[in-house]
């Protein structure tokens, strides 16, 4: 399985962060001795906790909701953060990068979906948040991209144009704020049920987890 979609997403040079959220130990070093070197978890302590248990070369993304107060616990090692949502979370970010001596690289989480309840900016409050004095004084982060999540729901139809306004937020953040930025260049969209649109949008890295461990419970 991961080895098709791996080669699927190679062809189209996506990268793959396999969400191993509530997997044990056991599966997730399946996965890593097939290759796999960049894992997603949702939650601080988790991360924290299958980070030292596993081997010192994976990649560890956060991939859910961040609170400030847990920053701190996961500015050693995190290799990127998706889900950056506020100024107060990223300086926190930047302060704890710093006493890590650090730059940690940060994905801006931008609210694309039809529902109440999914974290992000909107693209003014984006827009907001990048031309404060303020985030311009920041040292220790460095903003890399823009993540969303797609509303929930079978209708492809809308899948396809949260992804696409998705890439829009993108290309327009990108000319105006990261023009002459090598560094600005992810696109974190695409989920296990929803991510071969998300390709087709323009995505450059995909979150899937039920698709290569099996369903959550
Ligand atoms: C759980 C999760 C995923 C992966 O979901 P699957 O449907 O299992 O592929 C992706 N992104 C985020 C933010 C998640 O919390």
């Amino acid at each position: 399985m991961i080895k098709e979609i791996l080669k699927e997403l190679d062809i189209k040079h996506v990268k793959l962060v396999a969400v191993s959220k509530t997997k044990p130990i056991a599966q997730i070093l399946e996965l890593y001795q097939v290759g796999q070197r960049v894992f997603g978890e949702n939650k601080v302590q988790e991360l924290v906790e299958k980070a030292e248990l596993m081997p010192k070369d994976i990649e560890w993304h956060m991939i859910g909701h961040l609170q400030k107060n847990k920053v701190k616990f996961i500015a050693p090692f995190v290799s990127l953060i998706h889900s950056v949502d506020s100024f107060e979370l990223i300086a926190e970010i930047d302060k704890y990068a710093a006493k890590n001596n650090r730059i940690i690289d940060c994905l801006l989480q931008f609210y694309i979906a039809q529902e109440d309840t999914k974290f992000g900016l909107s693209l003014q409050e984006g827009q907001e948040l990048l031309n404060s004095k303020q985030f311009t004084q920041l040292e220790n982060i460095r903003i890399v991209g823009v993540m969303g999540m797609a509303t929930f729901t079978d209708n492809k139809t809308q899948v396809k144009a949260e992804f696409n306004q998705l890439k829009h937020i993108f290309d327009e953040i990108k000319s105006t704020y990261f023009k002459n930025e090598d560094c600005f260049i992810e696109i974190s969209m695409g989920m296990s049920d929803d991510y071969k649109i998300a390709v087709e949008a323009g995505s450059t890295m995909v979150r899937i987890g039920s698709l290569l461990f099996g369903k959550r419970f």
